[in-house]
């Protein structure tokens, strides 16, 4: 497995967390922090901090990314922002399907295909969340899960525009908890996640994917879950918080 046929990317989920002002404050400490990065670096703050994450980090290692986007370009959609909305501001990422979304917002793996549809076709890059549940991993369900979810959120999407998906496996019972994933757990699913994607694409076009793992990854256990082969990059959310905690795993993702 090449992994130079790939970006390493560290992405950020800020969550429902800083103000408009906090986040000036996280974006000033993280910008000295990731100056010598050597991966793409996202940050993906709530909807309030956006323009001036993407003002203050012009010209940065830093890029900005959305936590949702919705599939229709305007119209009765109460609480939603379109892919042009954020296109417009100079937004580069969405992601799209996170495990928060599906469980206390009622995404589906449908929504999640909409939604990562009209990311691509607007010009983002979608940040394409899948993963199980402890109860669907003791059952021994994941592999089939991941699978499903995988081919469901990339219906219709095509290879050209595959090279705008990044997909992060995120056990959820890992997520803000915790309790991480081991290296080998990750780089099975991780690995699966790329079978599905050769079956789809085949086997180049899925060897150039970025495939992130996602759930309580930190400064300490990040070399080990990237040393993985089909381990790409991470989806972070606590550890995105504190400027020395992301900027480690951010060095971890450029060795
Ligand atoms: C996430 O929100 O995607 C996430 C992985 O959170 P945490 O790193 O806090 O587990």
């Amino acid at each position: 497995m090449d992994k130079t046929k790939r970006k390493a990317v560290i992405a950020g989920n800020w969550k429902m967390n800083k103000t408009a002002g906090e986040g000036k404050e996280l974006i000033e400490a993280l910008l000295p922090a990731v100056v010598d990065a050597g991966c793409g670096v996202v940050i993906c703050p709530p909807f309030t901090s956006i323009p001036a994450a993407v003002e203050l980090t012009k010209g940065s290692r830093l890029s900005v990314g959305a936590q949702n986007v919705h599939f229709e370009k305007n119209g009765a959609f109460t609480g939603e922002v379109s892919a042009d909305m954020l296109t417009e501001l100079g937004v580069e990422y969405a992601i799209v399907g996170h495990s928060e979304r599906r469980q206390y917002f009622g995404e589906t793996d449908e929504s999640v295909n909409l939604r990562a549809k009209a990311a691509v076709a607007a010009g983002l890059t979608a940040i394409v969340c899948v993963g199980e549940s402890l109860a669907q991993r003791e059952q021994g369900v994941t592999m089939e899960l991941v699978r499903l979810q995988t081919k469901v959120a990339l219906r219709d999407v095509s290879a050209e525009e595959l090279k705008k998906v990044i997909l992060a496996y995120e056990p959820v019972w890992a997520i803000g908890t915790g309790r991480t994933a081991t290296a080998e757990q990750a780089e099975e699913v991780c690995a699966a996640i790329r079978g599905v994607l050769g079956e789809l694409y085949g086997q180049q076009a899925a060897e150039g994917v970025t495939i992130q793992y996602g759930g309580s990854m930190n400064a300490g256990n990040a070399a080990e879950l990237l040393s993985k082969p089909n381990v790409d990059g991470g989806l972070i959310g606590g550890a995105s918080l504190k400027p020395a905690d992301f900027a480690e795993i951010v060095k971890a993702a450029s060795a």
